[in-house]
């Protein structure tokens, strides 16, 4: 996948490329990110980028120029199927249905705004979509952006270790979020009976599985009432949905 990121301040983006897994994609050529600054498209001596916002109000916003002409100029590098984004708190909820779609495209542009947005001609001549992380207001698309390259470069094969490890996942896992997980020292001697599921430790594969199916039934339907509605459980996940809640009150 090839994302070109158009932002003011691409600085912003070198310790997130420097870590993790989105490093080791870039290493292993499964990902490349190009940045570009509206600034090399000014034609002012000050590579001033924003104005202020016709009938008043206050506030500046990115001008079209410079955005238009780094849209086209990466556009150009690109070529075909290119998908432009613009980071907007007016955009799409991201989610995981959005992602799939996305990953139909191996070429995206990400446009982050800043200040009190972009000039709407922008958006309504230049973007394929808007998209946004969720119902507040951040101060640029810089760290939206960066949230969408981590969950893009997620699904891509070859990124993670191994696929499992995706598909049990919050949301992958069969739309039901993940079991919970242990690791070393096996007791935490403060915590008494509350330590590791026996399960776990007993080294019957058949048996863990369904035990992290059943929690991931339990926890869905505590934590996320809303996933949980949605979901058409099988006879068998009513079954051993129907024993967590039993245990659960009788132990409350
Ligand atoms: N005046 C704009 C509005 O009311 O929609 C908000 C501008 S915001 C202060 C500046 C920039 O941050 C936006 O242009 C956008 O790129 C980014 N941004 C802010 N909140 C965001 C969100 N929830 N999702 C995605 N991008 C966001």
């Amino acid at each position: 996948m090839w994302i070109s990121i158009i932002s003011l301040f691409p600085e912003m983006f070198k310790t997130v490329i420097k870590y993790g897994i989105i490093n080791k994609s870039i290493k292993k050529k499964l990902l490349k990110i190009s940045f570009w600054n509206p600034r090399d498209f000014t034609k002012n001596k000050n590579r001033k980028v924003d104005s202020k916002i016709y009938g008043g109000g206050g506030g500046v916003i990115l001008k079209a120029e410079p955005l238009i002409k780094s849209i086209f100029k990466v556009k150009l590098e690109m070529k075909d199927n290119v998908k432009v984004i613009y980071l907007s708190p007016q955009g799409k909820k991201i989610n995981i249905s959005y992602i799939k779609k996305l990953l139909l495209y191996d070429k995206i542009i990400l446009l982050c705004g800043r200040y009190k947005g972009i000039d709407e001609r922008v958006i309504n001549n230049y973007i394929d979509e808007e998209v946004s992380i969720g119902d507040y207001i951040l101060s640029g698309g810089e760290l939206p952006a960066m949230i969408l390259i981590d969950i893009l470069i997620r699904h891509i094969p070859g990124v993670l270790n191994t696929i499992s490890s995706n598909n049990t996942d919050s949301f992958f896992n069969n739309g039901l979020l993940g079991s919970p997980n242990y690791t070393r020292p096996r007791v935490l001697k403060e915590l008494g009976k509350k330590n590791v599921p026996s399960i776990l430790l007993s080294g019957n594969h058949k048996k863990i599985k369904e035990w992290r199916l059943q929690q991931s039934l339990g926890i869905t339907w505590l934590k996320r009432p809303d996933l949980f509605k949605k979901k058409k459980l099988t006879e068998k996940e009513k079954i051993l949905f129907n024993k967590f809640k039993n245990s659960y009150f009788k132990n409350k």
